[in-house]
């Protein structure tokens, strides 16, 4: 029913040199993908776009931006907009990412705007939304999660079916503590009931769960009802690691 995605997530990493080294390994690992059975993404930084783009053609390889402008084009220095990232054949942006929340202030209206321009311009959103440690341990997690859901439920003349969300509890980012496959899941759950509530469609949409996803962890936590795939930073980096996740989803 739901097919299975696996998006790296570069963040602010490679280099011409690096990304030919790290896709031409990919490439080979993912030789007989079956694409039917799962879909694999590349988030990389804008400025390699064509780079990857011409890396990535005539194999299952889609490719995703990290952040969009919410603005169409114009006087916005230093941003990037949905049309431009549209030429470079991209398929999927995340949006409000805790990182872009954390270091850039990116609120939930913020987020649901860039959501709204994602989608009118036929990019496929991937939501991200968690909790900080603190949050969990004051037991805030759901009321967190279901309010920065609840910004993007209501998108004027879209379906919230287009949109991919991805679960990335914050305290878990880049720090190798993984949320559980229990834990993960028990969010999952929440989210995809509060899009049951809000959406007919809510059992075709698809939730990732990132935050230290590795070779190791990927298949449990794949494994869980709710989970839909994983949003992979570190992990990513590595073609080994990145194709053991890969197998693990295909
Ligand atoms: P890590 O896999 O490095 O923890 O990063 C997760 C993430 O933020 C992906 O967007």
């Amino acid at each position: 029913d739901r097919k299975k995605l696996i998006v790296g997530n570069w963040k602010m990493n490679g280099s011409l040199a690096a990304n030919q080294d790290l896709l031409q390994a990919i490439r080979a690992g993912i030789a007989d993908l079956d694409a039917a059975a799962c879909t694999v993404a590349l988030a990389v930084p804008a400025p390699y776009l064509a780079q990857v783009q011409a890396l990535v053609a005539g194999s299952a390889l889609a490719l995703a931006a990290q952040d969009l402008s919410p603005h169409e084009a114009g006087a916005y220095t230093g941003e990037v907009s949905a049309a431009m990232l549209k030429d470079f054949g991209v398929r999927y942006a995340l949006v409000g990412h805790s990182e872009r929340r954390q270091y850039h202030g990116e609120t939930d209206a913020l987020v649901a705007k860039k959501v709204q321009r994602a989608l009118a311009a036929g990019l496929t959103p991937i939501v991200c939304l968690g909790e900080t440690l603190p949050e969990r341990e004051a037991g805030q997690t759901e009321a967190v999660v279901r309010r920065q859901l609840a910004a993007v439920i209501q998108l004027n003349g879209h379906c919230i079916s287009e949109v991919v969300l991805a679960y990335e509890p914050v305290w878990a980012i880049g720090t190798g503590r993984t949320a559980s496959a229990r834990q993960a899941q028990a969010v999952h759950a929440v989210l995809r009931a509060q899009l049951g509530a809000a959406s007919s469609h809510a059992g075709r949409i698809r939730l990732l769960y990132g935050g230290s996803m590795n070779a190791a962890n990927a298949a449990p936590l794949l494994a869980q009802p709710d989970i839909d795939g994983g949003l992979v930073g570190g992990a990513a980096l590595k073609a080994p690691d990145f194709l053991q996740i890969i197998a693990a989803a295909c």
